[in-house]
């Protein structure tokens, strides 16, 4: 069988299994699998896929806590302090006949929290299909991503097309909140590929690039005296919105030398390419003291972009912060501290080349499914691509359904032209790779 036929073979295979990749979406979104550091909740998610891949498709899987790799926890990926109990990843490894490239399908099945009930429209754990989307927590971040890459694979053998090289399946625990260990887990087990691709939502664009960033904590002194003698104090809160201003400031800079970076220069998607600026939280003073607060705690992001040190970065940051303080009468002798959060790990930034052969079967993929042209741009948020390329032989590239932005939401959703369109570009892309015998 020549390339091109086994492709239509595939994409209409993927039609008619249309339904049963709607169902599972919608299977997997009914059972929660969130997570809650240090512990959670993927077990019951993790077997249900395990049972469906063999029972349904008779696939061999391999069910392993990332605490049973050997040797894992000396890894120097490994981030520390969480519980696995009941938490397997599910790999299934489809042998080719030999002679052809191997590739990686990664997603992960746990979801952020679902937040208050009272927020959605529809019900967090339903999986209601309406109008053609999906609802649900982890539609769009990431069931849809990993029923898409199922449906591929099996699309193909339904098909009757054998390829020449492997295809290694991989629905992992722990990424959400940046444990990540999941991941980590298969690579260190001996999973490796000649490609990955995650399959996170970029609604269907080529991604072989993602930002990486820490969390921060700024503290920022300040000195109380009686509310009546006010000007005896130095407001913390004060204090820290003067500082803030210099996040304001270095974002901007960032802004200038950022704005060419080859995945991150396009001004529509990316108006600042590098965040600094981000204040989540803001904590200052005593609503039952009435004095100057005493401190000020903020936190926020800052990102650093392929290419560039996270900790350079992180630096340069410190120095600015260091040099407001110089600047000014009390912070002088009265040091802000600038701090790492370790809720989550360090995320570095990581790429593979614009024009390497998994992007560009992908983007040709893409041309022959949505006969048009994808957008190969940078992915704005972090994912397990990172641990693919910082700890193991396998460049990863990201690619799946849905619009990232729905994640973590209330009422968030996947649609269902998404879900097949990425799994006929997936197949398309797995044909060419892997090579047909
Ligand atoms: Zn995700």
């Amino acid at each position: 069988m020549d390339l091109q036929s086994a492709q239509i073979r595939a994409i209409d295979a993927v039609d008619k299994l249309g339904p049963d990749l709607v169902q599972l979406t919608q299977e997997m979104v009914r059972i929660p699998t969130e997570t809650h550091p240090p512990t959670g909740d993927e077990g019951p998610g993790q077997e249900h896929l395990a049972s469906y891949l063999t029972g349904r498709f008779g696939w061999k899987v391999d069910s392993f806590l990332p605490i049973e790799v050997p040797g894992i926890e000396q890894h120097p990926g490994w981030w520390p302090g969480l519980d696995y109990t009941n938490r397997p990843n599910v790999v299934a490894h489809r042998r080719g006949v030999g002679g052809g490239r191997s590739l990686i399908l990664n997603g992960h099945i746990d979801v952020v929290p679902a937040g208050p009930a009272g927020q959605w429209k529809y019900a967090p754990y339903g999986g209601d299909l309406v109008d053609g989307r999906i609802y649900g927590r982890g539609s769009v971040d990431m069931k849809g991503g990993i029923a898409s890459m199922i449906y591929a694979v099996r699309a193909i053998e339904l098909a009757g097309i054998r390829l020449k090289g492997d295809v290694i399946v991989e629905s992992v625990v722990n990424e959400e909140l940046g444990g990540y260990n999941g991941t980590l887990a298969c690579c260190v087990r001996g999973y490796q590929a000649d490609a990955a691709i995650v399959t996170e939502a970029t609604e269907c664009q080529i991604m072989p690039a993602h930002k990486g960033g820490q969390g921060l904590r700024l503290r920022v002194p300040g000195r109380s005296a009686h509310a009546n003698m006010w000007w005896r104090g130095v407001s913390a809160l004060d204090k820290a919105l003067e500082l803030k201003g210099v996040l304001a400031d270095f974002e901007a800079e960032r802004t200038a030398e950022t704005r060419h970076n080859p995945y991150f220069s396009d001004p529509e998607r990316f108006p600042l390419p590098a965040l600094v600026n981000t204040v989540w939280s803001l904590k200052a003073g005593d609503p039952e003291l009435m004095s100057p607060p005493e401190e000020a705690v903020l936190d926020f992001w800052c990102d650093a972009l392929p290419g560039e040190d996270l900790d350079t970065v992180i630096d340069r940051l410190e120095a600015r912060l260091n040099a407001a303080a110089d600047a000014d009468l009390f912070l002088r002798t009265n040091r802000p501290r600038l701090e790492r959060q370790t809720i989550m790990r360090p995320f570095y930034p990581t790429s593979i080349p614009l024009d390497h052969p998994i992007v560009a079967t992908l983007a040709a993929s893409y041309r022959t499914v949505v006969d048009s042209k994808p957008d190969i741009v940078g992915f704005s948020a972090v994912c397990d691509a990172m641990i693919f390329n910082l700890h193991s032989p396998t460049p990863a590239v990201i690619f799946g359904p849905g619009d990232l932005s729905l994640g973590h939401g209330a009422d968030e959703y996947i649609e269902v032209e998404q879900l097949v369109r990425a799994s006929k570009i997936l197949a398309c892309a797995i044909v060419e790779w892997c090579g047909v015998a």
